[in-house]
């Protein structure tokens, strides 16, 4: 590696910048395209959604072209950084009171769960702006709960100039865990076709989650009458989130993060002396595996989570604090030397926080 760093120091006149994340957008944009196709064969749009890396432009330029219904983010800031693609955008986190100005500016169309905000809007816009309805069926985050406070949302927006109904649809499995099941989802559907029947709306949209429904896509059990699916994680990272399974088609390292070795030392496995907290206030349990070699790579809970793996099977991932991720490297085959780098493959919590910090390079291939 030593030497791999010397060549990249001649090519580029500089040495390589670490720790870094690498998001190959050719594979990123072969599972987009073959979701994409899945959905359709089911009847289904997909809204592509850009948050977990920060919107990156470079990275959705490249997929501008592939005709998805939107570019959804859950920022506006983030759809700011889009505006110059021509693909529509969705803000998919309920708008802010404070931000109905530039909800009007950077996003064609939002997910709704408040009438003061829909009125707000209304009174705001000076030209059409299409808004999803939300409608929670017990994941207990954003929608209408209540459905009669519904009804009388529709009922309301119906008789709006610019604000413009096109659809319903339902976020679930992100905060109380709830499982997309054909029976959940029914339940969205009999509430667009009571909207329909009451105003005469087309209602194009039932927008019947994100990645965790992916399961169902997968056993061709999403009800008829879903028209939409909101999909981040399965496109990032080939996986559905209901049961947090691999899609045997899709790439599944999109992301790979590499960072360098800073210490490599033979250590005791368990601190020696009185155990307290740690620096997250946390009382860590320690597996005593006696001597061995460890190692610590210059990265860090500001840039990273939890589901990060070595890509060497000998590496296990100890813990980590701020700065520092620990490293057990007893196992490994390879002999490692300070200045060496390791390469890990990234999950969802790592890869937005990489995207987020400011001290990881981010190289677009
Ligand atoms: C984040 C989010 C999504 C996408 O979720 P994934 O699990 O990444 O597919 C869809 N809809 C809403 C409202 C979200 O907040």
């Amino acid at each position: 590696m030593i030497s791999n760093r010397i060549k990249v120091e001649v090519e580029n006149k500089r040495l390589e910048m670490y720790p870094k994340l690498i998001i190959d957008t050719k594979k990123y944009r072969e599972n987009i395209i073959k979701i994409q196709s899945k959905l359709k064969e089911q009847g289904m749009s997909m809204a592509l959604i850009t948050k977990c890396i920060m919107a990156n432009p470079k990275v959705y330029e490249k997929m501008d072209d592939l005709d998805l219904l939107y570019f959804g983010d859950s920022r506006l800031q983030n759809l700011e950084r889009l505006a110059h693609l021509k693909t529509k955008k969705m803000l998919i986190r309920i708008p802010m009171p404070s931000e109905i100005d530039d909800l009007l500016k950077y996003a064609d169309v939002s997910l709704e769960s408040e009438i003061s905000t829909i009125r707000l809007i209304e009174e705001r816009a000076s030209k059409k702006h299409q808004i999803i309805l939300m409608v929670d069926l017990g994941d207990l985050r954003e929608g209408f709960y209540d459905r009669q406070e519904l009804m009388q949302a529709v009922d309301e927006v119906v008789k709006m100039k610019c604000v413009e109904l096109i659809g319903i649809g339902v976020n679930l499995t992100c905060y109380g865990a709830l499982i997309p099941t054909p029976e959940k989802l029914n339940e969205l559907v009999e509430v667009a076709e009571e909207i329909r029947g009451k105003y005469n709306l087309e209602l194009p949209i039932v927008s019947g989650g994100n990645s965790s429904t992916f399961d169902l896509v997968e056993n061709n059990t999403v009800p008829k009458g879903i028209t939409n699916l909101r999909i981040g994680e399965a496109a990032l990272f080939g996986t559905e989130s209901a049961y947090g399974k691999k899609i045997p088609w899709l790439h599944h390292d999109v992301f790979t993060l590499e960072a360098e070795l800073i210490e490599l030392k033979i250590k005791d496995s368990v601190p020696v002396g009185k155990i307290g907290f740690n620096a997250f206030k946390e009382h860590p349990v320690f597996e005593d595996r006696g001597k061995h070699l460890r190692g610590i790579v210059g990265l860090g809970r500001q840039d990273i989570g939890d589901d990060i793996y070595a890509k060497d099977s000998g590496i296990h991932v100890l813990g980590s604090s701020s700065d520092h991720l620990i490293l057990d490297m007893q196992d490994s085959k390879k002999e490692y030397q300070v200045g060496d780098v390791i390469s890990f493959d990234v999950h969802y919590t790592s890869v937005l926080r990489a995207m987020i910090s400011p001290f990881v390079e981010v190289e677009i291939l």
